[in-house]
Parts: structure tokens; C-alpha cells; sequence
């Protein structure tokens, strides 16, 4: 089955310079990129993303981390991976939420740390089913912005749209 998974890399992964060795080791899924983009992420993306955790002990300081304001890195890069069982074999890369429970040779194992507050800082999101994919990658993603399209797009004329252009 065709798949589309959102990927984010979190604040800590950027200050801590992974990028490119989080992208190296997703490319060992074979999937294709579908989209990618910088965020700086606001109070509102970070409380829809992670609406589902809104009871935790950890909430406030979850939405912290994801608007990196544990780490001087306002932003996070956003990927979409398009493929066969996408969202399994990334889900697997990334392995398990505790960083210190996931298997060393995953992405969490291999970066990710507990803080002494109690946060699993894991470097990486991954969406963790079908549902959850498609509700993140139209909160992180509009259609333009993927090259494949899984879910179904329309067009629309939008007048008086207020956007910056270059000068
Ligand atoms: N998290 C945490 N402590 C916990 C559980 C989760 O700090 O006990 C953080 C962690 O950064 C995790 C995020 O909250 O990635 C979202 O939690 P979720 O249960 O959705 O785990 P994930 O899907 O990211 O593996
Ligand atoms: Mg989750």
C-alpha cells in the first residue's frame, strides 16, 4: 500500500547538527520525498500536533520543546515520505518514543536523550498510522507544496489573498 508519513526533525536535532545524518539514514527506507520545508512553529501548530496529549504531565513543556525554546532553535524541518508501507519502515528508523528503550541502531537510540526535567528528547517525529499521517500532513503540508498526491486535492480561485512577494 502507498503511504505518505510526516517527518519531523525537532529543535534538538537541528542544534545538535543531524540533519544530514537523520536524512542519510531515512534514505535507508528507499522512500521517496514527497516535500520538505523549514517551520518555525507556532504555539498553535505545536497545540494541533500533539492535541492528542493535551492531559499529559508533560504537555507545557512538550510544546516548548517542539517550538524549540529548550534549544535557541525556532524552527524544525518538516518532511513528507512517500512509499510503499511508509509509515512502517519509518516509524521502525525512528524506533521507540522512551530514547532510551529504542534500539541503538535507530535514530532515537542512536541521538536521542532523556533531559533531567523528565522530556525524551528523540530528535525525530514520525507519523504512527494512517490516521494520524493524514491528519499531520495536512496540519504541516498544503497540496502544493508535495509533489505526489495521495489524498484527494481540489482547486479553487481565492481572490484578495494577502501574501508577500519579493520586491
Ligand atoms: N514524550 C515525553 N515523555 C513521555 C511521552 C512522550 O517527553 O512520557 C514526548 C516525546 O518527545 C514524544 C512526544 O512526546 O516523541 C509525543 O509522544 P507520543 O506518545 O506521540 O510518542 P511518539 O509518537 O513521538 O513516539
Ligand atoms: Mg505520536
Amino acid at each position: 500500500m502507498i503511504e505518505q508519513t510526516l517527518v519531523l526533525i525537532k529543535p534538538d536535532g537541528l542544534k545538535k547538527s543531524l540533519t544530514g545524518n537523520i536524512l542519510t539514514r531515512l534514505s535507508e527506507t528507499r522512500l521517496e520525498i514527497a516535500g520538505a520545508k523549514v517551520v518555525k512553529v507556532t504555539r498553535e501548530l505545536a497545540e494541533k500536533h500533539y492535541a492528542h496529549l493535551k492531559d499529559k504531565p508533560f504537555f507545557e513543556e512538550l510544546i516548548k520543546y517542539i517550538m524549540g525554546e529548550l534549544h535557541e532553535r525556532k524552527k524544525v524541518m518538516a518532511l513528507v515520505y512517500h512509499g510503499e508501507d511508509a509509515i512502517k519502515k519509518v516509524r521502525q528508523l525512528c524506533g521507540e518514543t522512551n530514547p532510551e528503550k529504542a534500539a541503538p541502531d535507530t535514530i532515537r537510540g542512536q541521538y536521542g536523550r532523556i533531559t533531567t526535567s523528565g522530556v525524551y528528547e528523540n530528535v525525530v517525529h514520525a507519523s504512527a498510522n494512517r490516521e494520524e499521517a493524514e491528519r499531520e500532513i495536512k496540519l504541516w503540508f498544503s497540496p502544493e507544496e508535495l509533489v505526489y498526491h495521495i489524498y484527494p486535492v481540489k482547486e479553487i480561485v481565492i481572490e484578495k489573498v494577502k501574501k508577500l512577494i519579493w520586491v
